[in-house]
């Protein structure tokens, strides 16, 4: 009997990942990606792009047995560097000692992952394959290649693991009760680079995520191991500052002198940069179903693109992965219970951090200036090492807590976030906010309200 067969859409992380986790289960996988094979074309135009994978995403590739090996080529970053606007530095910890983030490179990790799927004997991968349709009851799919040819796959079941943009999620749209929303950000980004020392050594410091927090934009930077840093500035689309408005040169240098002077000091042609660059927008996608037909399903961006700023987008996609993975196992081979299953399993986690993900811009770009947030993170930062098991702030459920679902862990950061509002309303809690009686003030409610969990 032949054996069962996938396509796969898109050679991606996500989708050279879930080819892997195929192909260990025995299945024949054909891995087709739109685009020439980065390894030997300049895809990624000699820059080094990054990402931050914390532990759901080391977790995830855990599961499926190739977690060290991507871990080789990442930085731990073990806090927050921020650059205030008086040129200040000051550090924030990411949760408790030890406990980081790491910077990977996104071409060098989706690099990885195609080199390891074409290394797994069930595997075969096929470029500048641009899927154009897509029949969702016979998981039949057609390709158009670089020579304009188009070619006919036929397989038993298919996965869009096609990204933000997806295809295959696009051509859903005509099925019955297809639900689809698309919501733009007010920010776009572009990215920028800090060059390397002569010795090769970074020109911050190395172990960090650099953060310029200016309230209504940012500037991030985030480390590579050839000793340069990848940045990224979020501003608005439209308004003032923004990138509409700023078009001149002179109003683009005075815009980067009054809010990262520091970073002026390394950036590599910051303004020229700023005006040949044409922004990226931010938006957030959500769509049910993420299977059709018990033939075809969406997996990573395709089915949940969401905004960066959590650092959770490829870490939710190798979530999906694992948890897949693990439903094969469970259902044994019974694709009929394995979709529904998957879908159910992970929706309500790709909406959890869609949601987290859009209010933490908020957090992230005012981390220096909120000195009420500030004092709000202390307290819970003491009371957690205090009573770990009565309180995990959020940002550690979200990024160093792989059991706890995403869906919990905003459950959860919603009702701390209803203990800590009563908290912040004590009378005189900025200057007594070390003393005793806030703590047990602190136990009380957070053992109303979490007691019976815990
Ligand atoms: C500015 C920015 C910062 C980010 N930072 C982080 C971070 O710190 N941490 C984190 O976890 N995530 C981060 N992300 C998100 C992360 O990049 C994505 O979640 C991740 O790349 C998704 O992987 P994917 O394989 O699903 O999709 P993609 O990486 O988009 O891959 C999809 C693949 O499908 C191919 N494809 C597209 N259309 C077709 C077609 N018609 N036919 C065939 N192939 C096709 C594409 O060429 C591509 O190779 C960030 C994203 C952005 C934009």
């Amino acid at each position: 009997m032949s054996r069962v067969a996938f396509t796969v859409v898109g050679g991606g992380p996500v989708g050279s990942l879930l080819a892997i986790s195929l192909a260990r289960h025995g299945y024949a996988v054909g891995l087709y990606e739109g685009r020439p094979d980065s390894r030997q074309t300049s895809v990624y135009q000699g820059r080094s792009i990054n990402i931050a994978l914390s532990d759901r995403g080391w977790s995830s590739l855990e599961k499926i047995g190739i977690g060290d090996e991507v871990r080789q080529q990442a930085i731990p970053m073990y806090h927050r560097a921020i650059h205030g606007a008086d040129g200040e530095l000051s550090k924030l910890p990411y949760g408790q000692e030890g406990d980081a983030i790491w910077s990977v490179s996104r071409g060098g990790i989706n690099e990885h992952l195609l080199n390891l799927a074409e290394d797994e004997a069930g595997i075969a991968t096929h470029f500048e394959h641009r899927l154009v349709d897509i029949d969702f009851t016979t998981a039949v799919t057609t390709f158009e290649l670089a020579n304009g040819e188009q070619r006919v796959v036929e397989a038993d079941y298919a996965f869009g693991a096609d990204g933000a943009y997806s295809k295959v999620r696009r051509l859903a749209h005509n099925l019955p009760r297809f639900s689809y929303s698309q919501t733009y950000m007010p920010q776009s980004y572009i990215e920028l680079n800090i060059p390397a020392n002569a010795d090769g050594s970074h020109q911050l410091e190395t172990n960090a995520l650099h953060i310029w927090p200016r309230k209504d934009f940012m500037l991030i930077a985030l480390p590579n191991t050839d000793g340069t840093f990848t940045c990224t500035l979020f501003l608005n689309h439209a308004g003032d500052p923004s990138f509409e408005s700023l078009r001149e040169w002179p109003a683009v240098e005075a815009f980067f002198e009054a809010n990262f002077a520091d970073a002026m000091a390394v950036l590599e042609r910051p303004v020229d940069v700023f005006l040949e660059k044409t922004a990226a927008p931010l938006f957030l996608v959500q769509v049910f179903p993420w299977s059709f037909n018990r033939k075809v399903a969406l997996i990573g961006d395709a089915a949940h693109a969401i905004v960066p700023f959590y650092g959770q987008g490829m870490n939710c996609g190798f979530e999906d992965c694992a948890e897949l993975h693990a439903l094969i196992d469970r259902y044994d081979h019974d694709w009929e219970r394995i979709f529904p299953a998957y879908e159910n399993a992970r929706k309500p986690n790709g909406d959890a951090i869609a949601e987290l993900s859009k209010r933490n811009f908020v957090e992230m770009s005012d981390l220096s200036g909120d000195k009420r947030f500030q004092l709000r993170k202390q307290i819970e930062a003491k009371f957690s090492e205090r009573y770990p098991k009565l309180w995990t702030p959020l940002y550690s459920m979200v990024t160093f807590s792989p059991d706890v679902p995403y869906a919990e862990a905003l459950r959860v950061g919603d009702e701390q976030n209803e203990v800590m509002e009563s908290i912040m309303a004590m009378p005189g809690i900025a200057d007594d906010w070390d003393e005793e009686y806030v703590m047990e003030r602190l136990h009380d409610l957070a053992l109303q309200t979490f007691g019976a969990h815990q």
